[in-house]
C-alpha cells in the first residue's frame, strides 16, 4: 500500500520524521499533524529559535509517546533548543505557545478516536500485545498510519480557540568551568562548595 499524502509540507515533514523517529507508527504521524494544526492556528513559522514554546502532556510508559516526535518535527520545538518541556501527564496533548505574541493553544487527541483505536485497530492490538512498533507487519503499520493522514481533523482531535499565554524562559547563565574535571557547565547549573566551582557529577551533589 502507497501512502498518499496531498499537503506537500506534511509529505516533506513525514519523510523527515519517519526518519528521525526510526519507525513506521501512527502516533508519529498524529503528532505531526496535530503540530501542524497548532501552527497554522498561530499562524507561525516551524520554531527556528525560542519565539515557540512547546509544553508536551505526554510522558513516558505509556502506547503512544511516539507523538511527541511528531509534533516537534511539525513545530521545530526540540529538547536540544530548550523549547520543548514534557509535563509527564501521559496525555495525547500539547500547548504550543507563540512566545513573542503571548499567544497559545491546546491540542488533545480525542478519546473517541482512542477508544475506538484501542477496540478496531490491528496495529494497536498488537502494541496492547507487547508487539514493537518496528515488528508489526508493514501492512498493518501502513494501514494505520494512512488512516490518520487521512482522517479529518475534527474526528481526530480536540483543538482549542487561541487563548493569551505570557511565557517566560528561564535565563541562561554564563559558562564556568568546572575546578575537579575542566568542563565547561553554564550558568544556574554550576555548584559551590568550598569557595569553587563544580559541575554537578563532580560536586557530589544531587541536583
Ligand atoms: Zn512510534
Ligand atoms: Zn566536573
Amino acid at each position: 500500500m502507497a501512502l498518499e499524502i496531498k499537503d506537500p509540507e506534511l509529505a516533506e515533514m513525514f519523510a523527515h520524521g519517519v526518519y528521525f523517529h526510526g519507525h513506521l507508527c501512527p502516533a508519529m504521524p498524529m503528532g505531526l499533524r496535530a503540530g501542524l494544526i497548532a501552527r497554522k492556528r498561530l499562524g507561525v513559522e516551524r520554531a527556528k529559535s525560542k519565539e515557540l514554546m512547546l509544553l508536551s502532556e505526554t510522558g513516558t510508559g505509556h502506547l503512544m509517546q511516539c507523538f511527541l516526535d511528531g509534533v516537534m518535527m511539525a513545530t521545530g520545538c526540540t529538547y536540544g533548543k530548550g523549547n520543548c518541556q514534557k509535563l509527564y501527564y501521559n496525555k495525547m496533548a500539547f500547548v504550543l505557545i507563540d512566545v513573542v505574541e503571548e499567544k497559545a493553544v491546546r491540542v488533545a487527541v480525542r478519546a473517541e478516536f482512542i477508544k475506538h483505536a484501542l477496540e478496531h485497530s490491528p496495529f494497536m492490538k498488537k502494541r496492547q500485545e507487547g508487539i514493537p512498533p518496528e515488528m508489526i507487519e508493514p501492512e498493518i503499520a501502513e494501514a494505520a498510519v494512512n488512516k490518520v493522514l487521512t482522517m479529518p481533523e475534527e474526528e481526530l482531535f480536540n483543538i482549542s480557540d487561541v487563548y493569551d499565554y505570557h511565557y517566560v524562559y528561564a535565563q541562561e547563565g554564563p559558562p564556568e568551568f568546572c575546578t575537579s574535571c575542566g568542563e565547561v557547565v553554564f550558568g544556574s547549573k554550576a555548584r559551590v562548595k568550598k569557595g569553587k566551582i563544580y559541575c554537578i557529577p563532580c560536586s557530589g551533589y544531587k541536583d
